[in-house]
């Protein structure tokens, strides 16, 4: 009972001490004014005059001293002291004015003040100081003497009695004000939670659910009632019950910090859905008393991850394998034949005729031609083994754990034999051929899967060299390419000394206005004998050999420099990318300030292009390159996305303004329904991030009226322009500038 008295805190509903202070304050300066009341008429019998004044004083400056005192900082108890003061006044005060009916009524007062002011057995724990105050005095008046008992029991009884109902008056309304503070917050609570569109669940430290909003109906179909009193794991997927023990188990006792966790909860028609949740421990509010769930439904999102998923490892056309998945693949399949000392070969499978029949019969007639092809493959290969895709015509059979070597030409033999049975490609029917480069480790430790890509690569050329349908191994006589390689690297340094390099730019046109408002940056190579080089030919080997970084450097700088020209004709942004090798550099953000600082182009007009994989491989560090470079003000998007697989939720810690949705998903926007919604949930996802989405590669009107009709902010393609020479873009903008109808360039 002390500790309540003594305590710190104000409690709600009990007079605060600051109001004790001043009620204590009030009532000496009231007892003052009563024996003055004694003093002025100079009359009344007995009075020691000079004493009473000077109680008069003292009361008075006392009631002074408390209205002042610093309440709030002293402990609750710090008013108490009062009594046996007050006490001690009381009994002065007799022997200055022995009026007795003056003598009963500031105990009277004391204990109305305790009553009020105090918990209750306050009155009757200061009893014994307030005992021989009431006695002693009482002795000394002759008039009273006879009925001091009497008195001191009816007195003292009275005062306890008031004092104590007083105080059981006070904490019952207390009480109430709690009780009523309670419900008000309950019930806002309850009116925040049953709107919300996110699950809000209340669990005891065992996950048995206390409370559960009415978000549970339209999340998993429950009612909220049949959640309440089971729990929380008897609904959850079996493989994920760990991961939602582990939630609640660190968020018990981890106050200061959300704890989040995905796991999958059973829908009331037996489906699954994904939920995301955040735990805090609220176990200390006394309106809780539980582990609050916030949980919200993220299926969408994780079909959509999936999806993109399965596409970065699979070819779109074929759905094989594609090149990133065979590496994966391939990198196992070493690893454990080094350990076992078995064998992997692996088969580069390349089609004779593709290019005449694609040429000829046309594009569809090509598709259908590859995916006929895949399917023999899959026919040819052993259930472990993997046929996959690398480029258009160009697959890969990788063959494991072989005893026999010759096993690998059996395999490329009998794929051969299927591929003499004619296709059917509309009213043609082709017979294709392949030729076949096989190169096959021999279990030794540190074969690395890009080399022995690189020899099945080199067998297969050396195949073609000698006609159509051939099987060639690989031997150490075919290096070839490495010196090609060496070539290529010493040639692009050159390149770079001679000036060789040009930025070739593509127009970006915002898609619902049609009009021009920015252009890509692509670098091309103008070689002295090989003509013009697209880039996917060298900047591969120049990523490799670090050559990258100048190259890039140079092209950021013109880019600039030539977006800033342009600035004076028509107003765009110029979007530059920036590879892997580049995004690590430390010298990036200082080649960025730069190439903006000399060019006095603004930095908002530059946007910087990052692929997928790139930004998701720097790890944390990608954030903070992100950050830095928008500190420089320049903008940021993520290249061909989609290509590469993203975890969607660290995809909104990134600060950038744009996804560029790869080719591949446009390509199939117009007629295939499965890139349709990849590309309506992408622009979907872009929304809730607050980027824009430029879609790459629209080739048709089709295309472009499906992503007009998506909601796709901006586009790139062949439909409006191909890459070209500053020169031509310059005449572009000049014509735009001055037609009539300057505002709809490039509109199709
Ligand atoms: P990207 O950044 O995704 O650039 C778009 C590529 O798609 C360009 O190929 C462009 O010509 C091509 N394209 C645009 N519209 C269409 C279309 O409608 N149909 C088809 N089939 N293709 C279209 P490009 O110029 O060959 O560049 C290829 C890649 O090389 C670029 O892909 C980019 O990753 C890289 N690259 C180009 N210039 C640079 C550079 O300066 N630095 C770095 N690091 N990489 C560059
Ligand atoms: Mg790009
Ligand atoms: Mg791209």
């Amino acid at each position: 009972m002390i500790g309540r008295f003594l305590g710190n805190r104000d409690e709600p509903g009990r007079l605060p001490r600051r109001a004790k202070g001043r009620l204590l304050a009030f009532l000496t300066f009231a007892s003052g004014i009563t024996l003055l009341t004694d003093v002025i008429p100079s009359d009344t019998p007995g009075l020691h005059r000079t004493l009473a004044v000077q109680l008069v004083v003292i009361a008075l400056a006392l009631s002074v001293v408390f209205w002042v005192l610093p309440w709030r900082r002293l402990p609750h108890g710090a008013s108490l002291v009062f009594v046996p003061v007050a006490f001690g006044l009381v009994a002065l005060g007799n022997y200055a004015d022995p009026n007795p009916y003056t003598y009963g009524l500031p105990y009277v007062t004391v204990f109305l003040w305790i009553g009020t002011s105090h918990p209750r057995w306050t009155s009757v724990a200061s009893l014994p100081i307030s005992l021989p105050a009431f006695i002693l005095p009482l002795l000394t008046m002759p008039s009273a003497a006879g009925t001091w008992v009497g008195s001191t029991v009816f007195t003292l009884g009275l005062c306890v009695a008031f004092g104590e109902a007083l105080a059981w008056l006070i904490q019952r309304l207390a009480s109430a004000q709690r009780q009523l503070a309670a419900k008000r917050s309950q019930a806002r609570f309850q009116a925040l939670t049953s709107n919300a569109a996110e699950i809000v669940a209340i669990l005891d430290e065992s996950g048995t659910v206390t409370y559960c909003s009415e978000a549970v109906h339209a999340v998993l179909g429950l009612s909220p009632h049949a959640l309440v009193g089971s729990r929380l794991w008897d609904r959850v997927h079996p493989d994920d019950v760990c991961a939602a023990e582990r939630l609640v188990q660190h968020c018990v006792g981890e106050q200061a910090s959300n704890q989040h966790g995905e796991f999958r909860v059973q829908h009331r028609d037996g489906s699954w859905r994904h939920i995301e949740a955040i735990c805090r421990d609220l176990r200390a509010e006394p309106e809780i008393r539980g582990l609050v769930l916030n949980a919200r439904d993220v299926s969408e999102r994780k079909v959509l991850e999936g999806e993109l998923a399965h596409r970065a490892y699979h070819d779109a056309l074929t759905e094989l394998p594609n090149r990133d998945m065979l590496l994966d693949r391939l990198g196992h399949a070493l690893a454990r034949s080094a350990r076992t000392g078995q064998r992997t070969a692996v088969l580069f499978v390349d089609l004779d005729t593709f290019k005449i029949i694609n040429d000829t019969l046309g594009h569809q007639a090509g598709d259908d031609l590859l995916v006929s092809v895949a399917q023999r493959l899959r026919a040819s290969v052993r259930a472990g083994d993997t046929a996959a895709r690398m480029a258009a015509d160009e697959f890969i059979l990788l063959l494991e754990d072989l005893s026999d070597i010759d096993e690998a030409r059996r395999v490329a033999e009998r794929f051969q034999m299927q591929l003499r049975t004619p296709v059917e490609l509309g009213d043609q029917s082709v017979v294709v051929s392949a030729s076949i480069g096989i190169a096959c480790s021999d279990g030794a430790e540190g074969v690395l899967a890009d080399d022995l890509l690189r020899q099945a690569e080199v067998a297969v050329h050396a195949a073609k060299d000698h006609g159509k349908g051939q099987i060639a191994w690989f031997d150490g006589s075919m290096t070839r390419t490495s010196l090609d390689r060496l070539a290529l690297e010493a040639d692009l340094q050159r390149a770079l000394e001679n000036q060789e390099f040009r930025v070739w730019y593509q127009p970006i046109v915002d898609l619902p206005s049609g009009r021009l408002t920015g252009v890509e940056a692509l670098v091309r190579w103008q070689h002295p004998t090989r003509g013009l080089v697209p880039p996917d030919k060298f900047i591969g080997a120049a990523e490799e050999t670090g050559l990258i970084v100048p190259i890039g450097r140079w092209v950021l700088r013109e880019a600039c420099r030539q977006a800033k020209a342009w600035q004076s004709v028509w107003p765009l942004v110029v979007s530059v990318n920036l590879s892997a090798r580049q995004f690590q550099h430390p010298g990036l953000l200082e080649d960025v300030a730069s190439a903006l600082r000399d060019s006095g182009l603004a930095p908002d007009l530059l946007k910087l292009e990052v692929t997928e994989s790139v930004a998701m491989d720097a790890g944390v560090g990608t954030i903070q390159t992100f950050q830095a470079l928008r500190g420089l003000g320049a903008r940021l998007a993520i290249d061909d996305f989609g290509t590469g697989y993203s975890s969607l939720a660290y995809l909104k810690r990134f600060p950038v303004d744009t996804l560029k949705i790869d080719r591949s998903f446009v390509n199939g926007v117009a007629e295939d329904e499965q890139d349709a919604a990849i590309v309506r949930s992408v622009v979907a996802l872009a929304r809730t991030l607050g980027m824009r989405v430029t879609a790459e590669g629209i080739e048709t009107a089709e295309q472009l009226e499906a992503l007009r009709g998506m909601a796709c902010d901006d586009g790139q393609g062949y439909l409006f322009a191909r890459p070209a020479a500053s020169e031509a873009i310059t005449s572009l903008l000049q014509a735009a500038a001055t037609a009539a109808n300057a505002s709809t360039p490039l509109a199709a």
